[in-house]
């Protein structure tokens, strides 16, 4: 239910309003961004007929509810695009946020390197697993927290901020202590434990969309991290699964058009695992920010042959800079600029 005040509605009203909301075992989110004060009430739907009363309270002009199933992730309840700061990085406005970085952490040499060729290149953030989800148990399964550690020294050596992946609910906390953002990769999507779990935190989260995850269940896992407190998500489509073989998952950017619509959440994409091959990675960057993009995941690796993952589908450090230089221009073209 979205609730809004009158113009003029005073303190102790919309006090009494917000009190009503708790009784009634409903959460009160602050809807940002609007001229006048709207209140949104979200929890069990059970119980929405009671919620409707309170159209009938002091400084209340109406009570709405909110068709969408998606409630704090829509745009119906916020119109404006949300803007996600990470460490001085604005994702979702005019800018265009780069991540780039290995697929895995390999060792101090190889993340230290790539941080600071990125960031040459034009990158803002750096990207790199710790923790990986692989296929296989007896593939390598990441360097853990010394992985994390690692990335702490390329962020000190570069002064780029990380992103990194958090795999269970059991590792947020150790996750946490690293990362400026905590990604959920595709695997993730709907581990809705581990999404409640990072609700809690105070720290963006980049939210990886399922390959078989349709844009209304990728905004519901959004609304579970946004229902439990955390307004910071930042969405990214990397690839969904078809009968397609020629690349390794198909990227569908027509889900960028579709969530600014629906959503007021960043989206960014990653063309690196949407392909699977180094080679389509800048033709996809390129369609990525034509169609509304807020920014980029690319996955960067100083020999990617001897990678421990996704060597195929990395870019050497040069084609990368390549790629960004060539985008540069056309990211003018679409009225935004490089963050
Ligand atoms: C990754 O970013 O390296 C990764 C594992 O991505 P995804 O979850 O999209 O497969
Ligand atoms: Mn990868």
């Amino acid at each position: 239910m979205i609730i809004v005040m009158e113009a003029d509605a005073s303190q102790d009203q919309i006090e009494a309003v917000e009190n009503k909301i708790r009784s009634l075992g409903y959460r009160v989110h602050e809807i940002v961004g609007v001229e006048r004060k709207v209140i949104g009430a979200v929890g069990d739907e059970r119980g929405k007929e009671q919620l409707q009363a309170i159209s009938c309270m002091a400084g209340v002009e109406s009570a709405i509810p909110i068709l969408k199933p998606y409630k704090l992730a829509s745009r119906e309840v916020k119109p404006s695009s949300t803007i996600v700061d990470v460490a001085g990085v604005s994702i979702g406005g005019k800018e265009i946020a780069v991540m780039a970085g290995p697929c895995s952490v390999e060792s101090k040499e190889q993340i230290c390197r790539t941080a600071n060729l990125i960031k040459e290149a034009g990158a803002n953030i750096l990207r790199g697993g710790a923790f990986k989800p692989r296929t296989s148990p007896y593939s390598f399964q990441g360097m853990e927290e010394e992985g994390l550690q690692l990335l702490d020294e390329a962020r000190k050596e570069s002064g780029l901020p990380i992103v990194t992946e958090v795999m269970n609910p059991r590792e947020v906390d150790l996750v946490a202590k690293y990362a400026d953002i905590l990604q959920v990769g595709a695997r993730n999507v709907q581990n809705f434990s581990l999404l409640k779990e990072l609700g809690q935190l105070d720290k963006p989260i980049l939210l990886k969309r399922g390959m078989m995850t349709t844009v209304k269940e990728f905004l519901m896992s959004a609304e579970y991290i946004l229902s439990e407190g955390n307004s910071r998500v930042i969405l990214c489509e990397r690839g969904i699964r078809t009968f397609e073989t020629a690349t390794r998952n198909t990227l569908d950017l027509s889900c960028i058009p579709v969530i600014k619509q629906e959503s007021h959440l960043p989206i960014i994409v990653d063309p690196s695992h949407g392909t699977g091959y180094w080679h389509l990675v800048a033709d996809m960057a390129r369609a990525s920010i034509a169609c509304g993009a807020d920014g980029l995941m690319i996955e960067v690796h100083p020999d990617p042959v001897n990678a421990y993952s996704d060597g195929p589908q990395s870019l050497k450090p040069k084609k990368f800079a390549d790629l960004i230089k060539n985008l540069k221009p056309f990211i003018e073209l679409m009225g935004r600029s490089l963050g």
